[in-house]
């Protein structure tokens, strides 16, 4: 197939490409697209056969559902039952926004989208691009993140590209992603909400807004003998190529330890906070951000992961960063990436 790649910008958006990108989806197509968390990979979120070949086009396991997304609120209700008064807090509160969340679903999804699931997940991006792109598409678009199944999202078109080339009909380049790190996933359906996935909006973020939330025991510990509730985070996820170890306690040991473990090995990196590249000499640094700005850091973090990849990496020291509001999501994504090999020094 081949792939067409346009570049959009949003703040002079070329309205003809975008209903061209529409179009593509309406006749049962795969467009990719820019978000404010990171690329997504869209077909038609009500047509069967566009879920299977978005399944198809990743490599991704059928039992992993897709999240649907919308372009205003109205159309929530055309797909989803029960939205309860959390659930319009929250609406409230963070749409258009990095915020998932899943309810019962109604007929006219079809059980390809959900990975089989009675339920289906939805969002309302702020990104203007994927706004007028979702409308023009019909207004539901089923859109996991625009990797390969297993690879980090991407963040950069590039990326898209190097996953994508030939197995979509167009990708939309939308520059580069402001946030970086998938939505936080909130599981409506349950007595009380339940984030299955960290993410920008955090534990107290929803908190504030809701009172009582819960957390999927499962992204704490992933050994705690649960399966996790979200089936896309089963999976080994969010990977680079080379084999990678979390060193995590205070400064002076961290720094220590990763330079005793890059001695001597060669195509080895180190993942650190801007405040420590000079801590590494001889090592390929990778700086990640301020330890101050953790925004940054989930800016930076798929596409360092990537950079890895593109350089032949074969090892990958990271230092741990701060878990406090979207810090929970960055360790979360950091510790799969690592295979959950963390070193406790
Ligand atoms: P991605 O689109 O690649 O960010 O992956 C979407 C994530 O949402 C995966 O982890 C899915 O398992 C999760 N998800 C989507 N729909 C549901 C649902 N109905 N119930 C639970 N998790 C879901
Ligand atoms: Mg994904």
């Amino acid at each position: 197939m081949d792939t067409v790649i346009v570049s959009i910008d949003e703040k002079n958006p070329d309205e003809e490409a975008i209903k061209k990108a529409g179009e593509i989806i309406k006749a049962g197509g795969l467009v990719a697209f820019p978000t404010e968390t990171v690329y997504g990979l869209g077909g038609d979120a009500l047509n069967p056969e566009s879920s299977k070949k978005i399944y198809a086009a990743k490599g991704r396991p059928s039992d992993n559902p897709l999240i649907v997304h919308i372009f205003r609120i109205e159309d929530l209700y055309a797909i989803a039952e029960e939205v309860s008064w959390e659930a319009q807090k929250l609406i409230e509160a963070f749409w258009p926004g990095p915020l998932t969340m899943i309810f019962k679903k109604k007929a006219c999804v079809p059980y390809e989208t959900t990975g089989g699931l009675d339920t289906v997940a939805v969002r309302f991006p702020v990104h203007p691009t994927a706004m007028a792109f979702i409308e023009a598409a019909g207004g539901f678009v089923a859109a996991p993140s625009a990797n390969l199944s297993g690879r980090p999202s991407p963040t950069l078109a590039k990326y898209v590209c190097e996953d994508l080339d030939g197995r979509v009909d167009m990708i939309i380049d939308g520059g580069n992603i402001p946030i970086g790190l998938e939505s936080t996933i909130v599981d409506m359906t349950g007595e009380v909400p339940m984030i299955l996935r960290p993410g920008f909006v955090s534990f107290e973020m929803l908190e504030e807004v809701i009172g009582k939330v819960g957390l999927d025991p499962t992204i704490l510990d992933a050994n705690c003998g649960e399966r996790p509730k979200a089936p896309g985070m089963r999976y080994r996820h969010y990977a680079p190529k080379a084999d990678m170890t979390i060193v995590r306690g205070a400064d002076e040991n961290v720094i220590s330890r990763i330079n005793e473990m890059a001695a001597g090995k060669e195509k080895c990196a180190v993942i650190c906070v801007s405040e420590h590249v000079s801590e590494y000499p001889g090592i390929t640094v990778k700086n990640v951000g301020s330890r101050n700005n953790s925004e940054e850091i989930a800016a930076g973090l798929y596409r360092i992961l990537r950079e890895c990849d593109d350089e032949g990496i074969e090892t990958i020291l990271s230092e741990s960063f701060s878990e406090n509001g979207i810090g929970a999501a960055i360790m979360n994504r950091l510790v799969k990436a690592a295979g959950h090999k963390i070193l406790d020094v």
